[in-house]
Formats: C-alpha cells, sequence, structure tokens
C-alpha cells in the first residue's frame, strides 16, 4: 500500500511541475530559441462515453459479509456501467479502453461520431487492462484494428501476465489485439510518465498489471471499484472478478484514501451516470 502511496505523491508532484512548465511564466530569458515548444500540451476536460448500461449483482460480492451486503444493496444489484474515456488536447486524442466493441453492441463508437471524432482520429489508447470489456473495442469483427493510426499503452505486468504469465490460457482476444497493433504498442512500466504528462499508477488486484492514470486534475482508475454504491463506503468488499482480492483491498483502500485527500475526481470504466466522481 505503502508504495502505491508513494508512486500517487510523485505523480502529484510530476503533474504539478509539468504545469507549472506549461503556464508560461517563465522569466529566465532563453536566448537561443525565443519560442521553445511547451513541454507539456494543453487538455480539455476529461469526457465519458458510456458503452453500455449494466447492473452487478450482488452475487459478485457474496460470501464476504452477506448480511451487510443484502443491507447496501436490497433489490440485489448495484447499477453500473461500461465507460471509456476520452481525453482531447493540442496534439493528441487519447481514449482511456476501448469498452466491449461494436460487434457486442458497444456504443464507443457512436459516442466519438457524435463528438465529431473518428477512429482513425484517435492517436493514443491507454488501457487499464486486458479483460474483453475493456480491449473488445480495439479490434473489428474481422481482428483487424478498429483504430488505425492509434498506439496503445499498457503496462509490463499487465503484458506479460497474458503472454506468459498466470493468465495466458484466457488470452484469445489478447493475442488478437496484440497482432492488429503489432507495429503500433508501447510497454511502460508503472510509474513511468506518458503522452504528455499521464502518469501511469501501478493498481495490482483486479488483474497483475492493473493501471491507473493521473491525468492531472482527475484520475482514471479502471476497475478499482465495480460497484460504487457498495465498495466506495466498504472497500473491503472485492468482485469475483478480482484475480487477487486481498490485493485488491489493499489497492482499492489506498487509492480511496488518496482520492479523498487530494479531492481529485475518479473516474471508472464500472461507474454508473454521472461516471467520474468526487469524494
Ligand atoms: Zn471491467
Amino acid at each position: 500500500m505503502k508504495k502505491i502511496i508513494k508512486t500517487l505523491a510523485f505523480a502529484c508532484i510530476v503533474v504539478a511541475m509539468a504545469t507549472a512548465c506549461s503556464s508560461g511564466n517563465n522569466t529566465i530569458e532563453n536566448t537561443e530559441n525565443p519560442n521553445p515548444e511547451p513541454t507539456v500540451q494543453k487538455w480539455d476536460t476529461l469526457v465519458a462515453l458510456q458503452d453500455c448500461k449494466q447492473q452487478m449483482s450482488a452475487q459478485l460480492f457474496e460470501g464476504q459479509n452477506d448480511e451487510l451486503l443484502a443491507q447496501i444493496l436490497p433489490d440485489g444489484f448495484a447499477e453500473a456501467s461500461i465507460n471509456a474515456f476520452l481525453l482531447k488536447g493540442e496534439k493528441n486524442i487519447v481514449l482511456f479502453d476501448a469498452g466491449l466493441g461494436e460487434s457486442r453492441n458497444g456504443q464507443i463508437l457512436a459516442k466519438l461520431d457524435s463528438l465529431g471524432i473518428q477512429p482513425e482520429q484517435i492517436t493514443d489508447i491507454c488501457i487499464t487492462h486486458f479483460h474483453t470489456d475493456h480491449i473488445g473495442g480495439l479490434i473489428a469483427s474481422d481482428g483487424s484494428a478498429t483504430f488505425t493510426k492509434a498506439k496503445l499503452h499498457f503496462s509490463e505486468e499487465e503484458y506479460e501476465a497474458w503472454t506468459t504469465g498466470q493468465l495466458k490460457d484466457q488470452n484469445e482476444t489478447v493475442m488478437t489485439m496484440l497482432d492488429a497493433y503489432k507495429d503500433r504498442y508501447e510497454i511502460f512500466h508503472a510509474g513511468d510518465t506518458i503522452v504528455d504528462g499521464i502518469v501511469t499508477i501501478a493498481a495490482p488486484g483486479h488483474t497483475p498489471g492493473h493501471t491507473l492514470y493521473d491525468i492531472g486534475d482527475a484520475i482514471v482508475v479502471g476497475d478499482l471499484l465495480h460497484a460504487v454504491a457498495l465498495q466506495v463506503e466498504h472497500p473491503e468488499f472485492s468482485a469475483k472478478y478480482d484475480f487477487e482480492p486481498e490485493q485488491a483491498e489493499q489497492t482499492r483502500t489506498a487509492m480511496l484514501e488518496i482520492a479523498r485527500t487530494t479531492h481529485k475526481p475518479l473516474a471508472g470504466m464500472h461507474f454508473p451516470e454521472p461516471y467520474i466522481i468526487k469524494l
């Protein structure tokens, strides 16, 4: 847990420094280049793209504290969604995950189209982890890349888990994705800063290389939470989807504490409307 807090504290410093660099208040005269390129581009506000609505069954959380579970989710489910998020900058147009995909009735491409953005305009896709409801939308039904010019970014831990590690027996979609984007992916180490100021944060538990992205004024949290109505107040509940439930609980508890301290909004891939929440 300490490592995660330390990583995020560092991330905040890096982002603060990056913001300061782009503010234009540099009083030191640059005689060699009077018009230096800004090191960090200006980003628009993060936009949620709902792929589809979802209900998370209470059964996903059974066997941990069933009495409390029944009190908090008396209808037997929590409202949820499958979401991706869009971040438009001066140079880059970044997508965080890609939902299920059109062949599974996902709405991400339709949502992008309604914003006037075509798939070939997406320059970067930051992937939180390799489950199908996050990477399915990267691949068309014929196995080709949906986003023909985008570079994929994902963590080394996630790549290794699905190609040579514990999850390699269930990696059909992952291998199709890696093949479709074979000349266009970049593997990072959690903690690296990518795409002009986006800070990657290790958040293991849901999957081995599950990654969060700190974009400065919000954090994209992937599958840190599956049922907002339950887990914001009770992070001790892990969903049956979590690969390492105890590790997921530790990560969730630490990140929620940081969100409360930093007041940064969280953007979750399974959050119901309004998709981005402030604790
Ligand atoms: Zn998911």
